[in-house]
Parts: C-alpha cells; structure tokens; sequence
C-alpha cells in the first residue's frame, strides 16, 4: 500500500547532517519526495510503501546522527508529494526563525582518521571538519545557518570541496565549515613583535617553542588559549607572573584519555564526562605523585583537565605528547581575547608566540567547566560545547522574556515558547568589555533566535550593572528578583519541579530583601515567591568588599562579636592568623560601626573559618579561602560542633557561638587542622539537615533544593547529600545550569515571567 506524509521535526537538526540523513534512508526504501528547514526545523514529504515509511519515521526516532537532538515529531497524511524522486530543497529565509543551532562540536573520529592519513588530502589539516564534527555557534553570524552566514563566507570552496559539499551520500553534504588545504584557513606563526615566522611545519615549529619553555597564545575554537608546558615549573611560573594571575588553578589538556590514569584519581563518571563530546574542562582529584608542576593548581587536590577538540590541538598535543597548560587568553578577570588585532595588543606581554588562523571567531565563548558532584555530572561553566542548547522548560511560555542575570559569573537567559536560552559564560560584570561582551551577546542571541522580549528580569541590587542595563531599557516590563530566590527556581526549573520546595541556597554574596548581604539561606520557595524561613545568624564584613579579599577581617569580626577582648575573656595575641594583621582598625570599625555590612553568606563563614585556622587570611581569587579549607579536610573525621537554630517570631536563626568557640577550643588542644575542617564541613551539613526537618514538621514539605556557589564543595555537597537521604529527603542538584551565579539568570526570567504574566495561581 502506498502512503504519503510530512512529518515536521524540531530540535537541532539543521547544520548537523540531519538532511542527508534523511535522503539516503528515503532513497534506500524507494521514497519520493522532499526535506527542506523551516523555521521551527525540517519538514519531510515521503511517499511509497507504507512499510518503507515506516522505516524512515523509526530511523528519525532511533539512528538521527549523532548532534541531531529530536524535541517534537508530528506527522500527517497527504494526498501526494506530487514528486517522482527525492529531493533536498534548499534553506528559504524562514518568518519566524526559531531553529535551534548546534553549539561547537570536537572533532569526530572519521575526520581524525582522515587527519592521520598520509593518503588522505586533508592529511594534517589543522581545520578538517565534517557534518558530525566542528564549528558551529561561533562562526554563526545569523540563521538559516549556511556558509554564506558563517564566518566560512570568506572562502572560496574549491571544486573538490564544492563536489563533497552537494554530494548527499558524501559524510561533508552541507558541512557548511567544509574546508581543505586549498581553499580552507590556514595556519600562522609570529612572536610578539609581530614578525612572521616561516617554518615548513609550523605545528612542530609551534610544539618545539612549547618546548623550549615559551609561553604561546593559540587560536581555538571560541577565542585564545594561553599555552605552556604544564611540566615546565618556570614557564607556568613566568604565565602567572604575567598573566597576573597569583594561584588561581589553571587548566590542563592531556594529549590522550590514557594520561588521566597517570595524571588523577577518578571515577567512571568524571571520565565520561571527559571524554564527553562537548570536551569541557573536568575537575578530578589528582595523585599524589601527578606529574604536572604543582604550580597549575597550589593547595588544590583537584586539577581541570580537557581532551584535545580541535584539529589543531590534536596535532599539537599528538606532536608533542605531554600535558599542556591552556587557559583562556586574558589578564585577570577580563573576557577572553577572540579577535585577532585585539587578542594581539592585550596578549603580546604575555605570549612569546602567537599560533593563529584565519578562521575568523564571530562570538566569543569560554570551555566549558565540569564536575561530578555528590555523583552527579554539574556544570560549572556552561559556554562551548554546551551552548546554545537550550534548556527545556517544563512549561510553555506565551510571552518572551530576557534575564540579565547576576554581577558575577554573569550569564543572561531569554524565554521563548518552551525553550530557556542561557548564553554562553560572560563573566564577571566588573569591567567595561565584560559589559561590552554582555550587551553583544544579548543583540546576538536575538537575532539567531528571533528574540523580542515583552519582560525584562533583573536583581534587586540597584547597582549592579546589569540592573542598570535593565533599568534604561525603555517601553518594556521590569521585575526586579531576589539572588537567592533565583538560584532555587533555576535549579527546580533544571528539575522539573513546579511546586513548593525547602530551597537551601548558600553563597557569598546576593542582596536580600532587608538590604544585607544574604547567602546562608532557607527559602520556602515556589516560581512565585519565597518565604525567608530561616538563615545564618548576621555577622559584620568589616571593610566590605575587602573583607572578602582579606577573610582575616571577617574571622576577626566574628570573634568581636562572641567575645569582649577587653575583658581578658579570650586574648586575641593568641590568634596565629591574627599575626602582622592591623586588626585594631578593624576593631575601630566594628565599634564605630563604619562600612561593615552585615551578612548571613555561607561563603563567607567558610572564608572567616579558613583564617581562623590560619589556612589563608588574605585571596588572591573568589573562593580562594574556603578551597584550601576544604583541600585539607581529613574525609574520614565524622565528628562536628555545637550548633543552635533560634526561633524570634518571624525568622529562624542559626548561630554559629557554639561551633566558633568549639573550633578555638581545638585550635588551642593542637587537634589538627584537617579535622577541625571535616567538622566544620560536617557541621554545616547538619544544620542543613535540622532546619529541613524543622521545615518538614511544620510545613509537611519533603523536596529539598541545594543551590549556589557553595556546593560546587564537592565535600559538602556529598555530606549533606548522604545525610538528607538517609532521613528519607528528596533532594534535588543542579546538572545542566550551573549552581553557582551562572545559573541565576535561568531562575530569574522563570520567577520574573510568573510573577509579571501568571500573576493567580493556577
Ligand atoms: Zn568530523
Ligand atoms: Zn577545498
Ligand atoms: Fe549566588
């Protein structure tokens, strides 16, 4: 019997190889008929036996190519296709452009082979590619994504990739970065002078620089790497030096999966996500013995390591074959370098050398970072690879909103029908061309996704730049949402949760709706709103801003609270960490009460009990002090502090008097450091525990919610996971937004969107 259908497909099936997919079943099974894209993604007209048409609606379910992400299938009978063969049709300019774009992915086996064949023409081609394999959301100027609107556009195929590009049976049909040595981007070598360097194979030119201890700046897929030998003491020293980077880890690739044995300790998970095709950074522990100067990452255990995803680096890292460091090509927190004249002014006092293409990056976008956390696979960064897949809501917006997301680690979210689009990993909103960054992305993700946002979400803090970018938008809605109230939303939005939740979100700074500084929070929370049920007790940041760069002055400012150093009760010359410190102004401004916020940030306990113990009293980058604490936490040690959760009529408190004067106390008896750090981990899980139980008595509520920067700990995050389960929580983590400020904008534009359109409950 013959039939004839359409079938409409969404998700990510353009630029993925999905049409030639289609065509070569069609033409197996003796179909007539057509593919072509449209706005939502590709229409198929089949005809012939229903048997055969069968085949081709299992093979678009069950064997799409291996970047096609299917989200919605429907399909309808027709009289005819009017057609007497199969056809790919090509792209129109679609009305309403929501095509979903495939985020840069690492090259595919089939092209390494190619890149390893002396026989094969693209034989070394540092830019092979393929419909599987290769750039993608940073070459995309605009939709339908064809050469033309790549930044490919300037290349002139040659005939023999032209002939590869319109063969539907060829694995390159529609490769739109299809490219060889004739007619594709080409390699370059120059120091930083500016002079060219002419070598016959500039990768071995390039690798015996590395070599020699040179610092290279190399040119990837979504901006510059600054590269060195990460076994090279002196050379990773001289990086940080001018990179003005003092201990913040850098991140390593290996040449080959087969190094992670030598280099790290690490579970099945962690090497999945390694050797996951969207190649993010992983943090896994390292050995003890792990042969990479320690320098890459001082006081941590833990190492970020990536595979090798582009050609390029493949044939470095093939030519050269041990660990190199690779980090994003910046000076401290700026965004990182993409364009080349720019990349070379900000980066010629830091680089020896610069290996670069001509392959222009058309939006920047940062590795991505990864861990598993409590078991599970956490973003931390979401930028390459992972962007700009969407995030599927669980519900369906009828009106388009745009979140502009936190101060740090900033990313920005658009709603649309029932897809969240967060953007790649900006960074943090301190600078002018991270601010730059931020509105480019906005207007980019707009236009590629056909965004018109009738709501724009921002923080409460009035002076955030962000905010402020919300706030001088004109003709449109504005919700202002609360830090920590978002961070819950994003990660039951990730969860599939609509309903009220105990929220536990711990971080190190968010304005609260009282105008401190929350960040030990417990939030009876739905999309709607939140009740503040209960949050660590108050203390003073002595400084501000400078209390967080100098823990020191918050340890201090916690001990002035809990006891009078006047009265001899406890003296403070017996602190180690109080040593060269001129707490006595600190002590004026906390008597004085002079620029000394309060706050209730769980980061920055952990911050002022890293001091206490003398382990770091002063930073050098975010978080710094509560990961050396946690570094050196005896894993073992299941002891913890005293702690009270005190009831004042409207909030819950939890102090923290008990557990200080415990750790002092084990400070004083010499109990070491590594178990005064495992009980104070331990304690924080079971106040956790104990004010969700609190919850669960007095409200029945059983879905526990852990958000913020804080448990990306992965030693706290495992604790309190293993003790709410035992007493039968459900609790829920973030997997695919990040629970640090990353994630933030997710939670806002979903609060934002119910708040402002779905003001009743449903
Ligand atoms: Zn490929
Ligand atoms: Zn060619
Ligand atoms: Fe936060």
């Amino acid at each position: 019997m013959n039939i004839a259908v359409k079938i409409y497909v969404a998700g990510i099936v353009q630029g993925v190889g999905f049409r030639p997919f289609i065509y070569n079943i069609a033409k197996r099974n003796k179909l007539v008929g057509q593919i072509y894209n449209n706005s939502k993604g590709v229409i198929i007209e089949a005809e012939g036996e229903k048997i055969n048409v069968d085949k081709l609606i299992f093979a678009i379910k069950n064997e799409a190519p291996p970047l096609a992400s299917i989200r919605e299938l429907e399909t309808e009978f027709i009289n005819s296709t009017g057609l007497n063969d199969f056809f790919i049709k090509e792209s129109k300019l679609a009305e309403d452009k929501l095509t979903l774009i495939s985020p840069d992915i690492s090259v595919c086996d089939d092209c390494l082979e190619e890149l390893k064949n002396p026989e094969d023409r693209r034989f070394e081609y540092p830019f092979i590619n393929c419909t599987n394999c290769g750039p993608r959301y940073t070459i995309i100027k605009d939709v339908p994504y064809d050469r033309p609107q790549t930044t490919m556009n300037v290349f002139q195929m040659c005939p023999e990739c032209k002939k590869e590009y319109e063969n539907p049976d060829n694995r390159r049909f529609h490769a739109q970065p299809i490219a060889c040595k004739k007619c594709g981007p080409t390699l370059m070598l120059k120091d930083n002078k500016g002079k060219i360097i002419s070598s016959e194979n500039l990768i071995k030119k390039a690798v015996s620089l590395i070599k020699q201890g040179f610092i290279l700046a190399i040119k990837g897929l979504g901006g510059y790497h600054l590269a060195c030998d990460a076994q090279n003491t002196i050379a990773v020293r001289n990086l940080r030096k001018r990179k003005l980077r003092i201990d913040k880890p850098f991140a390593v690739m290996i040449p080959s999966i087969e190094w992670l044995d030598k280099l790290c300790i690490y579970t099945p998970k962690e090497k999945e996500l390694l050797t996951d095709i969207r190649r993010p950074i992983v943090l896994i522990k390292r050995k003890k013995d792990c042969p990479v100067a320690v320098d890459v990452a001082p006081q941590n255990n833990y190492i970020g390591l990536m595979l090798p995803y582009t050609p390029l680096h493949k044939l470095i890292m093939e030519s050269y074959n041990v660990p190199l460091v690779m980090t994003s090509a910046n000076i401290s927190e700026e965004p990182i370098a993409y364009q080349d004249d720019d990349a070379f002014e900000r980066l010629k006092n830091i680089a020896d050398y610069f290996l670069i293409h001509d392959r222009e990056v058309y939006i920047r976008c940062d590795d991505s970072v990864a861990a598993v956390l409590g078991n599970k696979k956490t973003i931390l960064r979401r930028a390459r690879g992972y962007v700009p897949t969407p995030v599927e809501l669980p519900f369906n917006v009828e009106k388009q909103v745009l979140a502009v997301g936190a101060h740090l680690k900033n990313t920005f979210c658009f709603l649309k029908n029932k897809y969240a689009f967060i953007s790649h990993h900006i960074g943090d909103l301190e600078n002018l061309p991270t601010m730059k960054s931020f509105k480019q992305g906005i207007l980019h993700f707009k236009k590629i996704f056909d965004l018109n946002p009738e709501l724009i979400v921002h923080d409460l803090h009035p002076d955030y730049l962000s905010t402020k970018y919300a706030l001088d938008k004109k003709d449109c809605n504005k919700v202002a949402v609360q830090h920590h109230h978002a961070h819950i939303v994003s990660c039951m939005v990730e969860n599939n949760l609509n309903e009220k939740v105990i929220g536990v979100a711990f971080d190190g700074t968010g304005l609260g709706t009282d105008g401190n500084i929350w960040g030990g929070e417990f939030l009876i929370a739905d999309y709607f709103s939140f009740e503040r049920f209960a949050h660590f007790e108050y203390f003073a940041l002595p400084g501000g801003e400078l209390a967080i760069k100098q823990p020191w002055r918050t340890a201090y400012s916690i001990l002035y609270k809990l006891y009078n150093f006047n009265n001899g009760e406890i003296s403070k010359e017996r602190f180690d960490f109080l040593k060269d410190k001129n707490y006595e102004i600190v002590s004026r401004m906390l008597e004085k009460n002079i620029n000394s916020p309060l706050t209730s940030a769980a980061g920055r306990l952990f911050d002022a009990v890293s001091a206490l113990c003398d382990i770091r009293t002063e930073v050098n980058y975010e978080a710094q002090a509560a990961i050396e604490l946690q570094m050196i936490a005896d894993e073992k040690e299941k002891g913890s502090y005293k702690f009270d959760i005190i009831n004042n009529n409207e909030t819950n408190k939890v102090s923290f008097a008990k557990m200080i004067s415990g750790i002092i106390n084990d400070l004083k008896s010499d109990i070491p450091k590594s178990k005064i750090s495992a009980k104070f981990h331990n304690t924080i899980a079971r106040v956790i525990l104990e004010t969700a139980k609190l919850i669960h008595k007095q409200r029945g509520i059983n879905k526990v919610i852990l958000s913020g920067g804080v448990f990306q700990n992965s030693l706290l995050c495992d604790k309190t996971l293993t003790l709410l389960k035992k007493n039968n929580f459900e609790v829920f983590t973030h997997s695919n937004v990040p629970p640090n400020d990353g994630g933030i904008s997710l939670g806002q534009a979903v609060i934002g969107y119910f708040k402002h359109f779905k003001n009743q409950r449903y």
